[in-house]
């Protein structure tokens, strides 16, 4: 299986400066040190060939960008603790033409586009964290999670497609789902970081005690 976390798929333009400064990354840095800590959003030499895996994103509308997005930095997953260094604003993207346009330090997370058809497609959504978490994902269909056909890859417009046509069937009262071509992939959304978070864990505590 093809795993390639990190390997930026979408037509990207990005303009390597800082982003604005009124922009505050606390909460949200706080919850991907958290994941970060609990191995979830994190890099293992043992795992997908040593890729960082996992990222973060909550909407951060601007004046000249109302669809704009904050997201963690692509290959940033191994770092314990990040400034606004670590993060990207996504300002505009177009998903069916599989663009998207940033600004940051560093460049945003391979998978942004993936966070951009949550931010398109639930206008209650205002974060959203993508985790590589064995558990659950391995017992999706007995957890009753909504799973991406495993024929489609990662970070590409089909999965946005595919995404999108789940969350549009009402298929994800939980906003959850597991990304079936994607080796323990899982994405969440929500209102806010903690309810997303919330929604990972009860997850992950459900699928331990299914039987193996
Ligand atoms: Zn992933």
């Amino acid at each position: 299986m093809s795993i390639q976390e990190g390997v930026i798929k979408y037509r990207l333009h990005h303009r390597k400066q800082d982003i604005p400064v009124d922009i505050d990354i606390e909460a949200i840095e706080r919850w991907r040190a958290r994941f970060h800590e609990m191995g979830l959003i994190a890099q293992d030499p043992r795992r997908y060939d040593g890729h960082d895996f996992g990222n973060i994103s909550q909407r951060c509308p601007r004046h000249d960008a109302p669809l704009a997005f904050l997201v963690s930095g692509s290959q940033t997953a191994h770092l314990p603790h990040m400034d606004a260094r670590g993060y990207a604003l996504v300002t505009h993207f177009d998903i069916e033409e599989n663009r998207l346009d940033a600004i940051g330090a560093t460049p945003p997370s391979s998978e942004a586009l993936t966070h951009a058809v949550i931010y398109e497609n639930d206008a209650t959504a205002n974060a959203a964290i993508h985790i590589h978490d064995p558990l659950p994902w391995q017992r999706a269909e007995a957890l009753g999670l909504p799973i991406t056909d495993p024929r489609v890859a990662y970070g590409t417009v089909a999965m946005a497609n595919e995404m999108k046509r789940i969350m549009t069937s009402g298929l994800t009262p939980e906003c959850v789902m597991a990304m079936g071509g994607h080796e323990d992939g899982i994405i969440a959304w929500g209102k806010d970081l903690p309810s997303v978070a919330s929604a990972l864990s009860r997850y992950h505590d459900q699928a331990k005690q299914l039987p193996a």
